[in-house]
Parts: structure tokens; C-alpha cells; sequence
């Protein structure tokens, strides 16, 4: 292996590990944020709900009814966890079984 090859795997899997430390830290704090209070300012602004069978289908402006916040596009973490990071709500964790305002369908 030449010297500027065995440099590049070298920056490559410093890289890749670097990545996967990022990836397992992100996991670990996931199960750690807080959960997103329902008098949120910013949660009441978004009408968020833990649980969107409460809301009448017919007041959203796409009124499926099967909408929740684990089929939503900006849920992230783990699919399974009941509560899980969103991406309007940063620092907190939102019942997968919830809705807001936001809900967009995965693509
Ligand atoms: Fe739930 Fe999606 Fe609203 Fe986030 S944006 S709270 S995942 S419906």
C-alpha cells in the first residue's frame, strides 16, 4: 500500500468511526430528552396532541385519520419507542401516538 494510499484509509476510518460514535451518541439521547409538554408554547402553537385519536379528522387540512406522529416524515429515533425525537420540536420527545399541525406523510 503506497504511503498516500494508506494515509486516505486512514482518514476514511477515522471518519467512519467518528460517525459511528455521532450515531450512537444521538441514539443515547433520544431516550434521555425530555417529553413535550402539552402547554408548550410551541406544541400549543402546533396543536400537538400525545394522543391523535383526539383530534376530529376533519379539522386538519389533510383530514386523514390514520395520521400520528410515528407516520409522520420529521419523527425520528427508533420506530417501536413510544416516545421519540421530532424535528420541530428539538430537545424533546413526542408520543408516537401523538399529531400536530405539521404531520407530513413519509415520502
Ligand atoms: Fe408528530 Fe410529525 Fe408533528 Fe413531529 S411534526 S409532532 S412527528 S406530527
Amino acid at each position: 500500500m503506497s504511503k498516500i494510499a494508506r494515509r486516505k484509509f486512514i482518514q476514511l476510518s477515522a471518519a467512519t468511526a467518528a460517525g459511528c460514535f455521532m450515531q450512537t451518541s444521538r441514539n443515547a439521547k433520544a431516550q434521555d430528552l425530555p417529553q413535550l409538554a402539552l402547554d408548550d408554547p410551541m406544541a400549543q402553537a402546533m396543536k400537538y396532541v400525545h394522543d391523535a385519536s383526539s383530534v376530529d379528522p376533519s379539522s386538519r387540512n389533510n383530514p386523514a385519520a390514520d395520521q400520528t406522529c410515528a407516520n409522520c416524515a420529521l419523527i425520528q429515533g427508533n420506530d417501536g419507542d413510544e416516545w421519540r425525537p421530532c424535528q420541530i420540536f428539538p430537545g424533546k420527545a413526542v408520543n408516537a401516538k401523538g399529531w400536530c399541525s405539521v404531520w407530513a406523510p413519509i415520502a
